[in-house]
């Protein structure tokens, strides 16, 4: 484990309790704009993982899931030119997507997948975020569930790493004092 890891301090921003009592909300509105429309939920790897699971199982009307993992081109963050290290199991022609994401930061990489996906002819394609952060926005995204705005620090847990650890934390934090960021 690198040293930065070890000593990493943090402070919680979003509870347990307050991750999960938001989650439900976004749950009830998700089944009532999808009654009947029989959508798919994508889990953008790795990050949403713990969002995706907890709002899937919140939900309720039938659904399907699908995965996807997206890596930025090393150099070219600031670009937006995004690939895919794993794509959807199956075409998306026709169905009700619902991207699930961990956090919308520059929106680069979620400006990169709704145009690559819509190109594939969805009936309707959403976002459904975790966490936003508009202050750092460069390509603006439309986002139709969003679970909390947070300000421009640097967030771990619940999915989001750092160094690929404090993933499985309950709640988010924010890092601090990391020489790197
Ligand atoms: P964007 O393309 O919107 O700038 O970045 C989206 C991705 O950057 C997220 O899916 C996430 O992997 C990463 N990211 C952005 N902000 C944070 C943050 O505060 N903490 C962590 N751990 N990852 C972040």
């Amino acid at each position: 484990m690198p040293e930065s890891v070890k000593n990493a301090k943090m402070h919680i921003l979003l509870s347990e309790e307050e991750l999960q009592t938001r989650i439900a909300e976004l749950a009830v509105e998700i089944s009532r704009d999808y009654e009947g429309l029989d959508p798919l939920f994508v889990c953008i790897l790795k990050g949403s993982m713990p969002f995706f699971v907890d709002l899937s199982r919140k939900v309720s009307i039938p659904h399907r899931h699908d995965y996807l993992a997206v890596q930025s081109y090393e150099g070219t963050r600031s670009t937006g030119v995004v690939k895919f290290v794993a794509d959807l199991s199956s075409s998306i022609e026709g169905q009700h997507v619902i991207l699930v994401e961990d956090i919308v930061d520059t929106g680069l990489t979620m400006s990169y997948l709704l145009e690559s996906l819509g190109a594939r002819g969805p009936a309707s394609l959403k976002v459904a975020t975790l966490l936003d952060k508009p202050s750092r926005r460069e390509k603006p995204v439309e986002i139709t569930y969003r679970g909390f705005e947070i300000p421009d620090q640097f967030v771990i847990g619940y999915g989001l790493d750092y160094e690929q650890y404090f993933r499985s934390l309950p709640y988010v934090a924010v890092l601090e004092q990391v020489p790197e960021l």
